[in-house]
């Protein structure tokens, strides 16, 4: 008796401690970090394509059309270079259901971009002036999508159901809680609360992006030396409201030392087109 209490006591502690161990833990591309995965792309892509065409579809849209083809032009670029790349690390099934879209939002008072899982990205005219040219624009699609890629929204979602749901899976959670995980994914991405304004990612999100994304841009023939200038003149915006991009980010001069020790290692991955 006294064994049966204690076998069933500890057997799904043990259960649950392997499937977190084994199962529930994914690793990042290109920079081997492990992290907590308990949502599976396919469940979340679904939840982000819905969530993102109510966004696109609440939103003003640019009309400038030179301006929107620049965008999808470099998204489409940075999203080649993805595939080519995972493929090329023996990663390619992890982004080949990604269903890329790029759209530019009408809003001249908001520096800003992001890409919610499965590849919906979205930029904010307010971002132009800033990113100059298409290199430029490259260096921030470039880290939204590495964001994606690396699938830092699904690691916060996965914390988010292990500490409120206590570690349930998705699928668990959306068909006894639903409420409760459509109430995390949005905290994950911060969509809905305030429209196109994710929560910040943690530094270690931010450092990863950072990286995976000069990659990303180098491999799509742009120069990723432009994220030094680039940064630079995102920290001048500063003033009352800085950028979105800026607001986790450490000292400004920490985060361009440190792209400056990752460029070599992105150049190797440069060929000028
Ligand atoms: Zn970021």
């Amino acid at each position: 008796m006294r064994k049966k209490i204690f076998e069933s006591f500890l057997e799904p502690i043990i259960i649950l401690s392997l499937f977190f161990f084994f199962y529930a833990c994914a690793t990042v591309p290109l920079t081997g970090r492990k992290q907590l995965d308990l949502v599976p792309d396919s469940q979340l892509n679904t939840m982000s394509y819905q969530e993102y065409s109510s966004v696109i579809g609440k939103a003003k849209l640019s009309t400038d059309q030179e301006k929107v083809n620049m965008v999808r032009r470099v998204g489409n670029r940075i999203a080649a270079a993805s595939e080519n790349l995972l493929e090329e690390k023996g990663l390619g099934s992890e982004i080949k259901n990604y269903k890329w879209e790029f759209n530019l939002i009408q809003d001249d008072k908001t520096v800003n971009a992001w890409c919610m899982p499965g590849g919906k990205v979205a930029v904010y005219t307010g971002l132009l002036p800033v990113t100059r040219d298409e290199t430029g624009l490259a260096v921030v699609v470039g880290h939204e999508v590495a964001h994606a890629i690396a699938k830092h929204g699904a690691e916060r979602m996965s914390q988010g159901l292990l500490t409120q749901l206590g570690g349930i899976g998705l699928a668990v959670a959306m068909s006894t809680q639903p409420a409760a995980t459509q109430s995390i994914f949005m905290q994950a991405y911060g969509v809905g609360t305030q429209v196109g304004v994710l929560l910040p990612y943690s530094r270690l999100h931010e450092s990863e992006a950072d990286h995976i994304g000069l990659i990303l841009m180098a491999k799509a023939g742009y120069d990723p030396r432009a994220a030094i200038p680039l940064w630079q003149r995102m920290n001048q915006q500063g003033g009352a409201r800085p950028p979105e991009l800026l607001s986790t980010h450490p000292a400004p001069e920490s985060r361009i030392r440190d792209i400056q020790t990752l460029l070599p290692d992105a150049m190797k991955y440069y060929k000028p087109r």
